[in-house]
């Protein structure tokens, strides 16, 4: 039995929608497995900034403190668009959470099931029966994040350094990624050009070879990588690579994936407390209408159970029932297609807690 505390941020837009069903969901799995889950939900993006004109109050961040992990939804919106770019939700929330918590490594899912492959770009025969692995970027070092400088006349630079600590911490969060997994990371990095790269693969190298023998490990070229993504989905499982590079990999990877509605991702830092957050924005669009797909906010929950609390069967009873929903023709509008069943945000939950 695990006694967990989570924060809960639902923010705005689809965020409350959609978190309803997660959480119901995670009330099902602690009564499932007899766990207890204290959840405390606060405000947090432009909700907050209509309470209290903070992106990120401080009653948010002392329940984040106090707490195991944050589920956190989605923030942003037209009626916050014309703040200042630091006040703005995005901005002032999520960036600052990043920062308070040391959250640098950033875990992104991919893949396509054979039901929902029209929904990606990639041709039939190259899914096949479908593919998955994930990207774990570090998120905190990088080009992002060196000296600065630049004249606005005649030049501009940005300065690309990992220190040794930095890339160690991320490549061990890669192959113990790896080792739930099928047992294997590509690290990606262009060190036939450049020497952060070549330190990257040399530390990369060394902490294999000392911690983590039993896990498969090759290393790829950044401009290779972004081909074999599109061309050999199946041969990945755990991608491990820098800031910058991954940036790149792994928004062609969600690309791949197909609809933003079923993906979550989550961000951790060394003590493998995380940042659990669906990867779309909080869709006004479609907000408060019974419409957004629920499956990447209940996503966020299979993820931290796994990854946070070492959760491995419950998580992997939440990914079952998602699945047996899809193959059973439920479909939120964005994954909609002829012959299957419409339902609406609160439905979908339906169809997922009661195959739990
Ligand atoms: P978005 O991801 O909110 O929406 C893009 C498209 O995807 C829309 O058509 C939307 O309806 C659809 N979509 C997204 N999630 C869906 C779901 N669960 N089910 C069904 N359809 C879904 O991106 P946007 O329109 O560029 O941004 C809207 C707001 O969200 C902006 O204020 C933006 O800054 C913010 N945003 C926040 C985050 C975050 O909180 N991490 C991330 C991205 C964007």
């Amino acid at each position: 039995m695990m006694n967990k505390k989570v924060a809960v941020l639902s923010g705005d837009g689809i965020g409350s929608e959609v978190m309803k069903q997660a959480l119901r969901v995670l009330k099902k799995i602690e009564k499932n497995f007899g766990h207890h889950f204290e959840c405390i939900e606060k405000n947090v993006g432009g909700a907050a900034i209509d309470a209290s004109g903070e992106p990120l109050p401080k009653d948010t961040l002392e329940v984040c403190e106090q707490s195991d992990a944050i589920l956190f939804g989605s923030v942003g919106g037209p009626k916050w668009d014309h703040l200042p770019h630091e006040k703005r939700p995005e901005v002032g929330a999520l960036l600052p959470l990043r920062k308070h918590f040391d959250l640098f490594a950033n875990l992104r899912p991919a893949g396509v099931t054979k039901p929902l492959r029209h929904f990606s770009p990639l041709k039939n025969e190259i899914i096949g029966d479908g593919f998955e692995y994930i990207v774990v970027r570090e998120l905190t070092g990088d080009i992002y994040f060196g000296k600065k400088s630049g004249d606005d006349e005649t030049f501009g630079a940005d300065e690309m350094k990992y220190t040794r600590p930095e890339i160690e911490r991320i490549a061990r969060v890669a192959f113990q990624t790896a080792r739930n997994r099928r047992k294997k990371v590509t690290s990606v990095d262009k060190a036939n050009v450049l020497s952060t790269s070549r330190f990257w693969r040399k530390v990369v190298q060394e902490v294999h070879t000392q911690e983590f023998s039993d896990i498969a490990l090759e290393h790829l070229y950044i401009d290779n990588a972004t081909m074999q993504v599109l061309t050999k989905p199946h041969e990945f499982d755990v991608i491990l690579t820098g800031n910058l590079f991954g940036d790149i990999l792994s928004d062609e990877s969600a690309q791949i994936s197909g609809s933003i509605g079923m993906q979550g991702s989550a961000s951790i830092n060394t003590d493998g407390f995380g940042l659990y957050e669906p990867m779309g924005g909080s869709a006004p669009d479609i907000a408060g209408k019974d419409k957004a797909n629920p499956i990447a906010q209940i996503i966020c929950v299979a993820m931290m159970l796994e990854t946070s609390f070492g959760l491995m069967e419950e998580g992997v009873s939440i990914r079952k029932a998602i699945t047996s929903t899809l193959n059973d023709m439920y479909r939120t509008g964005d994954i909609f297609s002829e012959g299957m069943k419409k339902v609406g945000t609160q439905e979908m939950g339906d169809a997922i807690w009661s195959r739990l």
